[in-house]
């Protein structure tokens, strides 16, 4: 066993306030300007000291690791000029917790890979961490569900305000396939996520005319599959909308060394225009077309 490696590896590695196991409650004290949530699952690069001591990898490995699987900057792609208190970001990377699986690995197809909520395999199949289910239990208890009770939170507080809620759910994904990719063919630029329940055929139309319009290659539930909807609603409630998002990396940061690319900005731009065709789309008055 390799020593253990602790190293967050850039400014937005710094941690918040301290999680607990239960939501605060600012959140929810002020009203939202609309019914549209940001889910930002996998931008942070955040490992905190508590964490390091569970990994059986170097520091290189580590660092590869971030690189491939972090979804680097997607706060600032899709956050630009949006409320705070309508993103729900991660506070951790998600080689410490993966927020946007399902808490029990017998539900979650990625545990199969060793990629369930709590990783213990690295995206090449081999070890990354020895967890014990104590220690397991530690670390959802953690970083995991309190990030889903805000989420929740923050699903209760739109269908309160507004009667439904609209989620995107923001990553982005790497040229090269990962090993829980639905499909490994040629990547579009744009891959769309859809849930059978939470995505309506309306919903999934305006994302797919509105990057498709703008000349982008556009995979419907391709290279990923799915959207992250807050567990308190999950299949129980349609009011609860939620459509994911899959940038490729290319086109927007160099996938070798993890910096910006010069049309980063133009990308942010087009994203920044989505969501607020989204945000005047999910206002329960107003539909907007897509054009
Ligand atoms: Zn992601």
């Amino acid at each position: 066993m390799l020593p253990a490696v602790c190293h967050p590896n850039n400014a937005s590695a710094v941690l918040p306030t301290p999680v607990g196991p239960l939501p605060a409650a600012p959140f929810t004290d002020s009203l939202l300007r609309s019914p549209l949530l940001l889910h930002i699952p996998h931008a942070s690069t955040g490992i905190p000291d508590d964490a390091c001591g569970d990994f059986v990898v170097d520091r290189n490995t580590l660092d590869a690791e971030l690189l491939r699987l972090t979804d680097r900057f997607t706060d600032a792609l899709y956050g630009d000029g949006f409320p705070p208190a309508q993103i729900v970001a991660a506070d951790v990377s998600r080689l410490v917790v993966d927020v946007e699986r399902f808490a029990d690995d017998a539900h979650e197809p990625c545990a199969a890979h060793g990629m369930g909520a709590v990783y213990v395999r690295t995206s090449s199949g081999a070890p990354l961490r020895a967890i014990s289910a104590t220690r397991r239990a530690q670390l959802m208890d953690q970083y995991y569900w309190p990030h889903h009770h805000r989420l929740d939170a923050m699903a209760a507080r739109a269908l309160e305000q507004f009667g439904r809620c609209v989620i995107i759910d923001a990553h982005s994904f790497p040229v090269a396939p990962l090993p829980t990719q639905v499909d490994v063919g040629d990547p579009p630029e744009i891959g769309i996520g859809t849930d059978a329940m939470h995505t309506s055929a309306e919903l999934a139309d305006v994302v797919h005319t509105f990057f498709t319009d703008r000349g982008f290659s556009v995979g419907v539930n391709r290279p990923f599959a799915g959207a992250l909807v807050p567990n308190a609603y999950y299949g129980r409630d349609q009011r609860v909308q939620s459509v994911m998002i899959e940038v490729r990396r290319d086109l927007y940061m160099n996938e070798r060394t993890g910096d910006r690319l010069p049309r980063f900005a133009d990308v942010q731009r087009v994203l920044t225009e989505f969501r607020a065709l989204l945000e005047a789309w999910s206002m329960p008055t107003t539909r907007p077309s897509v054009s």
